[in-house]
């Protein structure tokens, strides 16, 4: 047999065609190697190989055939494996600690929350990094391999660098999470992928990656907690803006004066609607009124097919949410247009950390963003 020695950019493109393979198995399950041939573009005996690889790597599985009752080689149905390959979400949260680890179809594995114990940004490093290295090896026992980890943060985040910019609800500013974490994680062994992402930024992932049917693009993730913001998916990937601040909606301004917000000045989303101004019920109705402006000009802002509802707030149900979808039907009637789908975040109080699992695949996904 002849040997090849690869390029880069030949090793690029087979890592381009083998992601486009799992993208099209993930679209269309039950593809056969002919249909992938047929769907993709490449030959026969390059699927054979991909597909054997990706197989043996336990990204894919082959189903029996189905009987057909012709005689002859039946195609074989292939689809992802939920069975060999782990993502570890986690998220810092204002209060708590939440990591869960996830199969590559979006199914929850394992999951756990801790209070956070320290706001000092060492020993909250400290306390993920051993949640996460404690899943890790729990995943580990269950004969997964571990892919990598997202990591959720609150507040804007350079996702190069892993510094953590601006964080009024906890007081850090410019803190390098990026370098304690994944200095805590090598001295323990683990050496897989580490990204940062800020959490409403991840949710918006784990909605897009592991929704239901074609992806809804473009996709903005509405995180009403403590903290207010919005993670956005354009174009097929995440948009962060020049600096990480893109989406940090809880600090526009909805009322001139307004009360006093967390980051210094006053009528900011957050003030209005953040979970800290919420006691009763009549503060409820009254922030999701706010809430439904505040989806009023995110809808007019990015024209998005879906805007995915989460966070604690959320879980009030009706008496946060009815005044808001209310105020958006009557800017919807005023307009006389569609407002968009609006929906409730489909893993609840696990949608940043599921995100942050489902940020690795979607950088795996897409070799020629890394
Ligand atoms: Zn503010």
């Amino acid at each position: 047999m002849r040997r090849m020695t690869l390029t880069g950019d030949q090793h690029l493109v087979k890592r381009i065609n083998r992601m486009a393979l799992v993208r099209l198995l993930r679209e269309e399950p039950g593809l056969s190697r002919a249909d992938l041939s047929t769907h993709s573009g490449l030959t026969k005996s390059t699927i054979s190989i991909l597909a054997k690889e990706l197989i043996d790597e336990g990204w894919l599985l082959e189903e029996e055939a189905q009987h057909t009752g012709s005689l002859g080689r039946r195609p074989k149905p292939l689809r992802l494996n939920s069975q060999r390959l782990a993502l570890i979400g986690a998220e810092l949260g204002i209060d708590a600690i939440q990591t869960a680890a996830v199969t590559i179809n979006g199914e929850v594995i394992e999951s756990q929350r801790t209070p956070l114990r320290s706001l000092e940004p060492q020993q909250a490093c400290h306390q993920l990094i051993a949640q996460v290295l404690s899943l890790a090896a729990e995943v580990k026992e269950r004969h997964y391999r571990l892919m990598g980890i997202g990591v959720g943060l609150p507040g804007a985040v350079d996702e190069r660098a892993g510094v953590l910019k601006f964080a009024p609800n906890i007081g850090w500013r410019d803190v390098e999470l990026g370098k304690r974490l994944s200095g805590e994680a090598a001295a323990a062994g683990l050496d897989v992928p580490i990204y940062y992402q800020n959490e409403a930024d991840l949710a918006a992932i784990g909605e897009f990656e592991f929704g239901e049917g074609p992806a809804d693009d473009p996709l903005i993730f509405l995180s009403c907690g403590i903290g207010v913001g919005a993670g956005i998916v354009l174009n097929d990937r995440l948009f962060s803006g020049a600096s990480g601040l893109a989406g940090e909606i809880g600090h526009t301004i909805l009322q001139m004066g307004g009360p006093m917000c967390s980051c210094g000045r006053r009528g900011c989303a957050e003030a209005l609607i953040g979970a800290r101004h919420i006691a009763t019920p009549e503060d409820a109705a009254r922030a999701g009124a706010y809430l439904g402006v505040l989806i009023q000009n995110v809808w007019m802002t990015f024209n998005p097919t879906v805007i995915v509802l989460g966070g604690e707030t959320v879980e009030r149900g009706a008496e946060f949410l009815d005044p808001a979808l209310s105020a958006v039907q009557q800017f919807a009637a005023e307009a006389g247009i569609a407002p968009p789908q609006i929906r409730i975040a489909r893993y609840g109080s696990l949608a940043t950390a599921v995100g942050g699992a489902a940020y690795v695949l979607h950088c795996m996904l897409r070799p020629i963003y890394g």
